[in-house]
């Protein structure tokens, strides 16, 4: 069964698509403002994304990191559009040469076809006056970078944000580089938060400070509970709880462990 939900907030539409509806991370949203989309789909979406952007001109296409939700559908949309497509350098080889991309995601997502993108500009401006600037934002990604809006204080985070309170994380990501990236964009002025997957979080500024508190915090007890001799499944345990369902889908890719081993393998960096 897919899913496909509209909607509209402050001049930003939204199209809500996923083949498994039952959580919001296999969901994934693709916004719109005028004639510029922010993220591509997954591409076993591709049909509704298709429809959805069949209604007006697609200008530009900006890609916020080169995970298969995000820029699977970069090449359709450029080869049906016409659009341009923009990604911060760190995705061209990604989306150019392919990625691994596990058998859980391929089931939930689709398989994503190769393109050329080019390289976003630092600001890009909509035929409606709307301006959105890139902000590095690695940790998730290598590539991840956010689109603010400064005239509007609307942010769009791809996948900075998701929830305040994580407790899995996939074994590519560096919570440590997502700390300084949700400490970098708090820096700026922005009050409406675009998740690519929770949606509109209208008190964005205060959801990312409270993830920011919540992961620095978290880093505090795993190293604390390091020093202390316990061993990491039982720091897990302790502060997470067990693994569920997902981390046996995912073979462990997505846990609660990686978690929990990453704040504890950069428990020498100092700041
Ligand atoms: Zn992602």
């Amino acid at each position: 069964m897919s899913l496909v939900e509209r909607f509209e907030h402050g001049g930003v539409e939204g199209l809500r698509v996923g083949r498994f509806t039952s959580r919001i991370n296999t969901t994934c949203i693709v916004y719109r403002i005028g004639n510029t989309v922010i993220d591509a789909g997954p591409p076993n979406q591709w049909r509704l994304v298709r429809q959805f952007l069949s209604e007006r001109q697609v200008g530009r296409l900006l890609i916020t990191h080169h995970h298969e939700d995000h820029g699977g559908n970069g090449a359709a949309i450029r080869r049906e559009f016409g659009a341009r497509v923009l990604v911060h350098p760190a995705g061209r080889p990604f989306l150019a040469r392919g990625f691994e991309v596990h058998l859980y995601r391929r089931l939930v997502w689709g398989k994503p076809p190769l393109f050329e993108p080019e390289d976003m500009p630092d600001e890009v401006r909509t035929e409606d006056g709307v301006r959105l600037r890139a902000i590095h934002t690695p940790g998730h990604a290598e590539d991840l970078a956010c689109y603010i809006e400064p005239d509007r204080g609307w942010l769009f985070t791809g996948d900075l944000f998701i929830a305040a309170k994580p407790r899995y994380l996939r074994s590519d990501e560096d919570p440590i580089r997502e700390i300084e990236s949700l400490r970098v964009v708090l820096t700026h002025d922005f009050e409406t938060v675009y998740c690519a997957h929770r949606g509109v979080v209208t008190d964005g500024r205060a959801a990312i400070q409270a993830k920011l508190d919540y992961l620095i915090s978290l880093r505090e007890q795993v190293r604390d509970l390091r020093r202390q001799g316990v061993q990491i499944g039982e720091i897990t345990r302790r502060l997470l709880g067990p693994e569920d369902l997902l981390t046996w889908v995912s073979r462990g890719h997505f846990s609660k462990r990686n978690l929990v081993e990453a704040m504890a393998r950069n428990g020498s960096h100092v700041d």
